[in-house]
Order: structure tokens, then sequence, then C-alpha cells
């Protein structure tokens, strides 16, 4: 090989590796960053159910952001000043960082199975709203729910006994709506699912004078939101 030909492939390499760099660069640049303070008080609810929406896009489409897990520890290690709090199941294939593509600092989260209400829960949507100013309340069901399917069967056990017990309204609700349906049918599951939604959605300002004056002054937004766990899809349902 000539001396020639040498330098062209050196030249060749050298171009294909800061051609690699650079576009690792631009990788990181459009790594998510935890929300500053401003960023989060200059948002409205809506658009902060805006990013959600774009962000469970992204995770369907396998586009996520999140990637640069030490970069995120490093810029959120100070403060945390999340947009929204989700309240979902337990489930764990309805992880809401994940399935709203959302980084380290940006969501608060509180799971209980059947994303059933509870004081601690209320506490915690009180603290993520009104004292940390997270401006969008999101109360997510999702297809398949096992703690949905055992409360329809009546099942009894230990403390799930208690906790399957709130979910009764929305049963009572769904057979007005579906009268005759079997607990082994998927779309009367759903039903009862969505209608727990929506009876969560109700209760949280008749029980919290705080979240409920929030909402009366427009810095917060309650919404819910049902997880398709076919296709990775967030149906709002409002
Ligand atoms: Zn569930």
């Amino acid at each position: 090989m000539t001396t020639k030909k040498k330098l062209f492939i050196v030249s060749i390499a050298a171009l294909l590796v800061i051609l690699l760099l650079a576009w690792k660069n631009e990788q990181n640049a459009v790594k998510q960053k935890p929300l500053t303070q401003e960023q989060q008080q200059a948002k409205t609810p809506q658009e902060v159910l805006l990013r959600l929406k774009a962000g469970n896009q992204r995770f369907i489409e396998e586009n996520t952001k999140e990637a640069n897990f030490s970069n995120i520890i490093h810029a959120s290690k100070g403060a945390q000043f999340p947009a929204a709090i989700i309240l979902s199941c337990i489930d764990s294939r309805v992880p809401p960082e994940i399935v709203f593509d959302q980084a380290l600092g940006n969501i608060f989260v509180s799971r209980v199975a059947g994303s059933v209400l509870n004081e601690d829960a209320i506490a915690g949507m009180e603290y993520s709203t009104h004292v940390i100013g997270a401006k969008l309340i999101v109360i997510m069901g999702h297809e398949d729910c096992g703690a949905i399917e055992s409360a329809c069967k009546g099942v009894k056990l230990g403390h799930i006994t208690q906790l399957l017990a709130k979910i009764t309204p929305a049963i009572t609700q769904s057979q007005v709506e579906m009268p005759n349906a079997s607990c082994a049918e998927a779309r009367y599951i759903d039903l009862i699912t969505k209608n727990n939604v929506l009876d969560v959605m109700k209760e949280i300002p008749q029980q919290s004078d705080i979240i409920r004056q929030d909402i009366a002054d427009g810095k917060v937004m309650i919404v819910g939101a049902i997880y398709h766990v076919k296709n990775g899809n967030v149906e709002f349902l409002t």
C-alpha cells in the first residue's frame, strides 16, 4: 500500500471518529434534565399534561430520552421541582417514570394496588402540589388490573380485603352500566377500572380542602388515565 493510500485510510478513520463523537454529543444534548423551579412554575397544568402525553408517545415509539443517569443524578441532587404527581397501581408493568419517559426529579409517584385512594396518598398529593408546586395530579388505572379483578370476584384475604372494599362503589356503578356482566369479561373489568379512576378523581377535592382550593384557583388540575398493557399507550379520560 502506498503512503498516499495509507494517509487516505487514516484520514477517513479520523473523520469517522469525529462524526461519532459529534453524534454522541448530539445524543447527550437531547437528554432530559430535571426541571428547575422557574420551569416548573412557568407551566400551566395543561402544559404539564402535554409533557406527559409527549413522554408516553416517546415511550411507545422507543425514542426515550432517559438514559444518562449520572448527569441526572448530579443535576437533581440539590432540590426537586416535579411538575406532576401520578397515582398508579403497584402492577410491575406500569412504572410511571418509564411509561411517561420522565427524568429523575420530574414526577412524584404514589403507588397503591388498584390505584385506590387513602389518606397518606392524599397527604402526598397535598405536599407535591401545594408545598412543592406540582401542577397536575394524574389518577392512572390500567388494563388487566389484578386488584380490580379480585375486588370484582369478592376476594377476601388479610389486608387485601379492606383495600378491595374501596373499589366497591366502582363495581356498583359498573353493574348499573353493564347489568349481568361477568368478572371474567375483560371489558367489564376495564369499566370498573375506569369508574374507580373517576371515583378517586371526585374524592380527592372532597377530602382535601387544600387541593379543592388550589383547583378553584387554577393552580392544580386532576386528570384520569388508563394505561393499556397491550401497547404501552396511556389513554387520558379528560
Ligand atoms: Zn393493577
